[in-house]
């Protein structure tokens, strides 16, 4: 694979969230008792940032959940810039039949992926398949119903030729998710990906999850700080507003699309369950909480109507 100047720095930001996750687990904003095996170090983080990742993890579920209920037991997940996600393991305990999982990242990322999983007993355990058969190169692992492997979102052969690899049926019902990787991507490679998927996939429905509403001076911050980490965000311009991370959806072929800022996706979560997470960590005011709510969508699409009536409401 070819790496660009810059890549670097984007590779870490899943570092960080990884560890944001861990830290938030720790605390008790939700469970996963996968995490701590790809994440030693945790640093304490101010309550919003715990409570912003809350409301992302919560908020993309609600989703997965709708689809995997509506798409059943043959659909597939595909997760894009995966990183150290561990939803495979946590639907794999709730005893979720899906038909294929698959996490993409660059190469160096699953590369450290692919070895924590093959110290642990644990994580193996879930991704054997009946007789038991691993397969494993530096990069990717192909297991049972769960593949791990490298490739660049940028170039389209390779991911086509890679979830080929991963057995992937473009005629199942098939779910995308993009947790914070868009943004750090060109436009038109985001482009040629999404008209990519909807020209190839017969049915789908993808999940997105990033910045909005960032032409402020809030945003400008937020901005500032990715920034300062040698972070290039190519694809800002389209986290202006809702309108446009909905655009990029339907002029790549997709059938319909709709977004929520944070804030309509947290004050959907159940008061009690809401409740039991403010009692957590207290917040003198709420003001920094909402601006980063505010800065923050999830915005989903559909390429069939069988996953356009999906909302916000009651999660
Ligand atoms: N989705 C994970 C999460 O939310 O916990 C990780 C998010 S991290 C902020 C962004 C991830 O996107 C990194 O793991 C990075 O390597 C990946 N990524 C960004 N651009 C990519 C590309 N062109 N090809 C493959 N992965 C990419």
């Amino acid at each position: 694979i070819a790496y660009k100047m810059g890549d670097e720095p984007i590779m870490a930001t899943n570092d960080d969230a990884s560890e944001c996750k861990r830290g938030a687990v720790q605390l008790g904003y939700w469970s996963d008792e996968y995490i701590s095996y790809f994440v030693k170090s945790v640093e304490r983080r101010a309550p919003e940032i715990n409570r912003g990742y809350y409301a992302r993890v919560k908020g993309i579920e609600n989703f997965i959940q709708k689809f995997i209920n509506k798409a059943g037991s043959s659909a597939q997940i595909i997760n894009l810039g995966a990183g150290f996600d561990t939803l495979y393991w946590k639907l794999k305990d709730e005893g979720v039949q899906i038909s294929n999982y698959v996490e993409i990242d660059f190469p160096s990322v699953t590369a450290r992926k692919c070895y924590m999983i093959k110290r642990s007993k644990h994580l193996l355990e879930s991704i054997h398949d009946q007789d038991g058969e691993v397969k494993l190169s530096s990069t990717d692992l192909h297991a049972g119903n769960y593949h791990c492997i490298g490739a660049d979102l940028r170039n389209i052969a390779q991911l086509e030729e890679k979830l080929r690899q991963a057995e992937v049926d473009f005629t199942r019902p098939s779910l995308f998710i993009t947790e914070c990787v868009l943004v750090y991507i060109e436009n038109e490679c985001v482009n040629r990906l999404m008209s990519w998927i909807s020209s190839k996939f017969k049915s789908g429905f993808f999940i997105n999850y990033e910045m909005c509403n960032i032409n402020d001076t809030f945003g400008d911050v937020m901005l500032g700080n990715l920034k300062a980490r040698g972070c290039s965000l190519p694809g800002i311009s389209q986290c202006k507003n809702l309108d446009t991370q909905k655009a990029r959806f339907l002029s790549n072929g997709w059938l319909g699309a709709s977004a929520w800022d944070m804030v309509q996706v947290y004050y959907a979560i159940s008061p009690s369950e809401r409740q039991r997470i403010e009692h957590i960590e207290f917040l003198d005011e709420q003001e920094l909480l909402i601006q980063l709510f505010q800065h923050y969508c999830i915005c989903i699409g559909w390429l069939s109507t069988e996953f356009s009536e999906f909302t916000c409401t009651a999660i």
